[in-house]
């Protein structure tokens, strides 16, 4: 098993005072955790502030969203330059509540990724099918062609800095979390996919997170599966108790697979 990875995405919410009292809590909590790596996404406003009380730590921290140009009369959009410059090394990229809500494109998508990944940050992409297409038997498709394209004209050392995470909008928010089954189903076609177009050495080395209502009481089960390699936790990361045993649990987990 790769050392897991634990991505806390707090979307909308968190005042910079709040924002701070949460980051202080979680980092004591995890603070002797080596066995898994933690990235923390506050929204723009309070990255500065959790930057630098991660500053010392091996806590990474993360923005939620770029724009896909380096500086210009993009008002009120961010650069991958500025979310760098204040202490970021990950960006989560094509979220589903941004597909749904600001009806960004694979395409546009694809954009963001290489201009991330030229900046040196690490893309966390999201791909993951609705439950219409889901209850259609249409998931792996739609999964491949979101793949296809957020991932067009990438090389392989590309693809080795980035993160891919699986999260089925049915399942994001919702209290529904696919069954480790599902997870592992999807996670073992998205490996596939990069096995046919990277080849194997690499398939194997990309992290895939799942995402959606990850909780303390379902990270054992769904971080035991062979190819899924961590999560990417929304309501959970927003109270330090359980974003903090997500990741003592997933640290877990993964020593126990050591040993095996
Ligand atoms: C997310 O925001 O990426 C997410 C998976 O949210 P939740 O854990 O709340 O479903």
């Amino acid at each position: 098993m790769k050392k897991p990875l634990i991505a806390g995405n707090w979307k909308m919410f968190k005042t910079v005072d709040e924002a701070v009292t949460l980051v202080q809590t979680i980092k004591a909590g995890v603070y002797k955790v080596t066995d898994c790596d933690v990235v923390i996404c506050p929204p723009f406003t309070a990255l500065a502030a959790v930057s630098k009380i991660l500053a010392d730590g091996p806590i990474a921290l993360g923005a939620q969203n770029i724009y896909p140009a380096t500086e210009g009369a993009f008002t009120g959009e961010i650069s991958p330059i500025m979310i760098k410059n204040v202490g970021c090394r990950y960006v989560i990229l094509g979220h589903p509540e941004r597909r749904q809500y600001f009806h960004e494109t694979d395409d546009f998508i694809n954009e963001k990724v290489k201009i991330a990944l030229k900046y040196s940050l690490i893309p966390i992409v999201c791909i993951g099918e609705t439950l219409a297409q889901r209850d259609n038997r249409q998931f792996l498709e739609v999964v491949k062609g979101q793949f296809d394209q957020s991932f067009a004209d990438l090389t392989k050392e590309d693809i080795l800095r980035l993160v891919i995470a699986y999260e089925p909008v049915w399942a994001i928010g919702t209290g529904k979390t696919a069954t480790p089954e599902q997870a592992e189903q999807m996670h073992s076609y998205i490996r596939r996919l990069l096995n046919e177009k990277y080849g194997g050495e690499v398939a194997s080395r990309v992290l895939i997170l799942y995402g959606g209502s990850v909780k303390p009481d379902n990270i054992g089960l769904l971080i035991r599966k062979p190819n899924v390699d961590g999560a990417l936790v929304g309501g959970a990361s927003l109270k330090a108790e359980s974003f903090s045993q997500l990741v003592v649990l997933a640290a877990e987990q993964s020593k126990v697979e050591a040993r095996k």
